[in-house]
């Protein structure tokens, strides 16, 4: 689902008319008083006192970017700040960008404001970002998981004034098992399935979910194949140094008779496609949070949902929003309405604010680079 941020404008068109002069006057911000640190513009989140914008999705002079997914990072903007742990994955997707490359804590000035990026757990290299602005702090989470996936750096907790965070999964069904527990379901219906004489083929978005299976899946059952999308990641990730286990990339030449007892792990596009057809009788499976959901689950076309989530829980939301301190708190993309009502029953001065980051969607996977 794609949302567009301001009811002001009529049209995506109309919006990208306006001139950034414009927009740093305040012009589109109904919300906020004007002394905003991060004010919400058509372009995306933006900083009048750094003069620069945070995950924005129409072009920009300067872009933080908190992670390589295609709904926060975009092409075309002048200048790009990230991470250094983000910066090869988001080279690989942008290509030749301006990328300046920033520490996680370390703390730079632009314009009038002082920013610093920290771990938000989401993917390797993933950040919040956090802006301060005449003692006042904000910080804007991205995606964030609170749980420790072991290759993605621990989420921190950021103390601040505001807290603007995605609410993907902001009801209360939403809530993981453990990590192990799911790897081990996942390793369960691997070897049942080569017992019954089925290829398992798995679909996972190609950056943070697809690594984060490979490094909890067990390599003595069989070899582990892999759709491209998820290699050329895995090549990235591996060139940093995240530990990934080995790997056989499939190529139009792989005959699946040469790897018996493998799973194949495949980008979310691949499942049912000509693509699938090649390994024969297959047993199919998706890993998200909305595998939570049956009806979704069968919608999906898959035989089997795992329930795993590179994005925060209902209980991992509210932890992250009480452990910042933030007495307001922007909610975007997901169950918005949901979820600010929940918070202000709980004391918070709370407001939705549209973006066009898609979450972790089924339909336009946010793994996926645009094409
Ligand atoms: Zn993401
Ligand atoms: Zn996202």
């Amino acid at each position: 689902m794609r949302h567009f941020t301001t009811g002001k404008y009529k049209s995506r068109a109309a919006a990208r008319q306006l001139d950034h002069a414009t927009l740093a006057q305040g012009a589109p911000n109904a919300i906020l008083a004007p002394m905003a640190v991060l004010t919400f513009t058509p372009q995306g989140i933006y900083c009048p006192a750094g003069d620069f914008h945070i995950d924005p999705w129409r072009a920009v002079d300067r872009a933080l970017i908190t992670h390589g997914h295609a709904d926060h990072a975009h092409p075309g903007h002048r200048r790009y700040l990230a991470t250094e742990a983000a910066a090869p994955v988001i080279r690989h997707r942008l290509g030749d960008i301006a990328l300046d490359t920033i520490r996680y804590g370390e703390t730079r000035q632009i314009g009038g404001a002082q920013v610093s990026f920290h771990p938000a757990g989401h993917v390797p290299g993933s950040a919040q970002i956090r802006v301060e602005v005449k003692g006042e702090a904000w910080v804007v989470s991205g995606d964030y998981k609170l749980d420790d996936d072991g290759l993605s750096e621990p989420f921190e907790s950021v103390r601040c004034h505001a807290f603007i965070t995605e609410c993907t999964f902001g009801l209360p069904v939403f809530t993981w098992a453990p990590q192990a527990q799911v790897a081990a379901d996942i390793n369960t219906w691997w070897s049942a399935s080569v017992a019954e004489g089925q290829t398992p083929i798995l679909g996972a978005y190609s950056l943070g979910k697809a690594q984060r299976i490979l490094a909890h899946l067990d390599p003595s059952i069989g070899p582990i194949l892999t759709h491209g999308a998820i290699e050329n990641t895995n090549q990235v990730l591996r060139a940093q140094g995240l530990p990934l286990p080995a790997t056989i990339r499939v190529t139009p030449e792989t005959n699946p008779k040469d790897h018996p007892n493998a799973l194949v792990l495949a980008a979310p596009s691949a499942l049912g496609s000509a693509w699938a057809r090649r390994f024969g009788p297959v047993s199919t499976a998706f890993a998200s949070g909305w595998m939570r959901l049956r009806g979704i689950r069968r919608r999906r076309a898959a035989d089997r949902g795992f329930v795993m989530s590179d994005h925060a829980d209902w209980p991992g939301l509210n932890t992250a929003i009480r452990e910042t301190g933030a007495e307001r708190v922007f909610v975007t993309h997901g169950y918005t309405s949901q979820f600010r009502r929940w918070l202000e029953t709980q004391g918070y001065d709370a407001r939705i604010v549209e973006t066009e980051f898609e979450g972790e969607s089924l339909e336009t996977p946010e793994a996926e680079p645009a094409q």
